[in-house]
């Protein structure tokens, strides 16, 4: 190594164990290759002095533009501090029901990308779609609408981007990019440093973020139900059960025996999302939960009155007028069932996101701050209410437990034996019970 040589930011990212294994910075450095670890999650692997490129392209580094920068084009527009610039917001699902059916909330996603296609705006899709290799889903490019169809459902699981960057860059085409907000950011800051990704992604649409999980998580729930981790053929983490609430959906694996077994997921150790088993350290210090940048944002509309449909029902930002029409359209054809929400209504959605990425990336960054440890700088955000010792206590907590899982799950398939794993989570979930009747007690005495 020369005495010249300086550590990229990205690096600091990956040491630190902020990377969210998005395959941006191997998109635009071919000395840097993406490979899938032993705890199911992808990282970079440098195997030459990095370009200092990557890091305006890195989600986590501190030298491209942050997310307000990356928003300009939206300027003028109504601004929420919690969603984003806005042109509208709605709640809605598409009409046909077996479409809605085959999706994750009200397949407003799926819908929008096949109206773009018929349209012509756009002639490819780039989105997550289940595989045949030893990943479960990866990043695909859909080319047709039958296969945009195809892509439709959420996958909890880890994916990354650079093979299909190399197909945008090697096949011309208007192509629409779906992804969680952090993907999104790694997107439109390639479009910063890359006129032919620019000129070639054509639209984003993002899908509200809680947090990402490893592999692990699907392999966890599956062993629950007698299915160990080489014998999973296939997943969908988000099977629709018609007697239950929306948000109360099922998970279903199906054996290398073409066996399916499915199961409500709140009888499934793990499941609870506050909680955040194998969630990536990259999660606790993202404060964008609905993808401030994409052209539409979806997320599941999981408010009381949407929630008894258990077929599902979308909250929707738009930031795009042709999308805003298109939507517009759909309604006015029966298509698309619209509605207007509010703002409010959106943040009470996700609040438990908000507390846990506004107020608790504040602390954690105060925190690696006085550790003058390197970071991942955030925005400021004003009139954020005040943090308790408690509140401190359960965030610490919550982030000692997802770090914990990702090693005792590795320890359960080493001693072939998920009982490793579930009694691990009866643990952490009892203590947390407790933190929580302490913060209840505290919140009604002070
Ligand atoms: C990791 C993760 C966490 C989420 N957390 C929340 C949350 O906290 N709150 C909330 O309201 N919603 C959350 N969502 C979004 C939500 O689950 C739905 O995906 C969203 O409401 C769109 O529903 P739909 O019916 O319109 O999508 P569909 O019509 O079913 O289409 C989904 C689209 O998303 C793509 N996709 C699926 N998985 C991924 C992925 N991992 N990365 C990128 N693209 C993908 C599919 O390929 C498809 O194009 C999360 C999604 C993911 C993947
Ligand atoms: S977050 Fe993405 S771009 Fe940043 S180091 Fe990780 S894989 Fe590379
Ligand atoms: S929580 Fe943020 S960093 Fe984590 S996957 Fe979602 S958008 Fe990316």
């Amino acid at each position: 190594m020369s005495d010249s040589y300086i550590q990229t930011d990205v690096e600091k990212v990956v040491s630190g164990g902020f990377c969210v294994g998005c395959g941006g910075c191997a998109s635009v450095d071919s000395g840097i290759s993406m490979q899938f670890e032993e705890t199911g999650v992808y990282r970079p692997i440098f195997s030459a002095i990095t370009d200092a490129v990557v890091d305006h392209v890195c989600p986590f580094s501190n030298k491209g533009p942050h997310e307000n920068e990356l928003s300009h084009r939206h300027a003028g527009l109504p601004y929420e501090a919690e969603l984003g610039p806005y042109i509208s917001l709605k709640a809605g699902y598409q009409k046909d029901v077996s479409a809605r059916m085959a999706s994750s909330s009200g397949g407003g996603a799926t819908w929008i990308l096949k109206k773009l296609f018929e349209r012509g705006y756009i002639d490819r899709v780039i989105h997550v779609k289940e595989t045949n290799d030893s990943a479960q889903f990866k990043y695909s490019v859909s080319e047709s609408i039958s296969e945009v169809e195809k892509g439709a459902k959420t996958r909890y699981y880890p994916i990354e981007i650079s093979e299909v960057i190399n197909f945008v860059l090697n096949n011309d085409g208007k192509y629409a990019f779906v992804g969680v907000p952090c993907f999104v950011k790694t997107i439109k800051r390639l479009c910063n440093v890359n006129e032919v990704i620019n000129a070639r992604i054509k639209f984003t649409a993002a899908i509200f973020c809680g947090h990402l999980k490893s592999a692990a998580f699907g392999e966890s729930l599956a062993w629950q139900l007698g299915v160990k981790p080489d014998q999973i053929k296939k997943l969908d983490f988000r099977y629709k059960i018609s007697t239950l609430p929306a948000n109360d959906y099922g998970f279903e694996v199906v054996d290398q025996d073409n066996q399916t077994h499915i199961s409500p997921m709140y009888k499934l150790l793990g499941k609870d999302w506050g909680m955040g088993a194998f969630r990536l350290k990259s999660c606790d210090f993202c404060d964008d939960i609905v993808g401030e940048l994409a052209d539409v944002s979806f997320g599941d509309g999981w408010l009381d009155k949407y929630k008894k449909d258990s077929k599902g029902t979308n909250l929707i930002i738009i930031r795009n007028e042709i999308i805003k029409e298109l939507f517009e359209e759909g309604a006015v054809a029966n298509e698309f069932h619209l509605e207007d929400v509010s703002a409010a209504e959106i943040v009470q959605s996700q609040n438990a996101s908000y507390r846990h990425r506004r107020n608790g990336v504040e602390y954690r960054v105060q925190t690696y701050e006085k550790s003058e440890k390197w970071y991942p700088k955030k925005r400021k955000f004003y009139g954020l209410s005040n943090s308790s010792f408690l509140d401190k206590l359960n965030w610490n907590y919550r982030s000692w437990y997802s770090k914990k899982t990702h090693e005792v799950f590795l320890k359960a398939k080493e001693k072939n034996d998920i009982t490793v794993y579930t009694d691990f989570v009866k643990r952490g979930s009892f203590g947390a019970k407790i933190l929580r009747k302490f913060i209840g007690l505290y919140n009604r005495f002070k």
